[in-house]
């Protein structure tokens, strides 16, 4: 008689403290705060890092429970599926002019993880990385004063590596996905793609300086030469065509009278125009 069906991925893919220590060995981070559930892995990094947390420490999470996205809208992270993790940066001086950058940074580190998959990903700007015109993943990041100036960069970074992980269509304005379903197949261990993100980072943060980075972001973006329409704050939506990133991560549009906007990288949300 065979054994009963048992869902393999339980025991294939659990994500546990040491097998995210394990997968990120290789890399010189300042420190690990693993939980199986928290409400919010970019408030936990914003607490630690206000408390001295050493430069590129990370918080992950296997399940938030309140974890947020742009405008405090809400980002899911359901158990045992997905990607949640904030990583806190203490940004050298010499990068301290291009911060405007760091959400391009992040988006461009999670795209060169799934081209490594095979898989080309765009940016909706600012912060949304999508696989087949669908989002998988969502960058938030925060700043940590001190006066005038930035103590410490939490980049929140979640990512639907399972199909698990992909809410409900009803509870979403964008259509979501997950690498799974990208692939088509078995997607590879959250501790492995992390640790690809992160590789990635380190490759980014080398060049966030350089005229590369934005070329990359350029190339990557999403809606590029289309019609978007533009969502800012509480403001009624403008709308106009995608014309490309400048050097600041501004997104620069045509409207429709020929006149051209920059649209900063501040509480905007944009979509394709309906
Ligand atoms: P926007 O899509 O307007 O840029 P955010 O980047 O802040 O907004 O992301 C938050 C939004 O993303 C939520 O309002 C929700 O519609 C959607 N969302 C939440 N969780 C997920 C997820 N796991 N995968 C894809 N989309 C999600």
């Amino acid at each position: 008689m065979f054994p009963p069906c048992l869902p393999v991925y339980f025991f294939a893919f659990p994500m546990n403290e040491r097998s995210l220590q394990t997968a990120l060995a290789h890399l010189n981070i300042g420190g690990l705060r693993y939980f199986d559930s928290i409400g919010s892995t970019n408030d936990e990094a914003l607490a630690w890092a206000a408390d001295g947390a050493r430069d590129f420490s990370i918080v992950a999470a296997d399940e938030q429970t309140r974890g947020r996205g742009r405008l405090n809208r809400k980002w899911f992270t359901p158990k045992g599926s997905a990607i949640a993790m904030s990583l806190i940066l203490r940004p050298a001086a010499d990068l301290r002019p291009h911060l405007a950058r760091t959400v391009g940074w992040a988006a461009l580190a999670i795209v060169k993880a799934c081209a490594e998959l095979g898989l080309a990903a765009r940016i909706k700007w600012p912060n949304d990385i999508l696989l087949d015109a669908k989002k998988i993943a969502g960058v938030l990041v925060e700043a940590v004063w001190s006066g005038d100036d930035i103590d410490a960069l939490v980049i929140g970074v979640g990512i639907n590596v399972r199909k698990e992980s992909v809410p409900p269509a009803a509870a979403l304005q964008f259509p979501a996905a997950s690498l799974e379903d990208a692939l088509g197949k078995e997607p590879p261990a959250r501790e492995e793609f992390l640790a690809r993100v992160l590789d990635a980072f380190i490759h980014w943060r080398a060049r966030l300086r350089t005229d590369e980075l934005i070329q990359a972001w350029n190339e990557a973006l999403a809606f590029r030469g289309e019609q978007i329409q533009i969502h800012a704050g509480d403001e009624t939506p403008s709308a106009g065509e995608a014309l490309g990133v400048e050097t600041d991560g501004s997104l620069r549009v045509r409207h429709a009278d020929g006149k051209i906007v920059l649209v900063r990288v501040g509480d905007v949300s944009l979509r394709p125009r309906a």
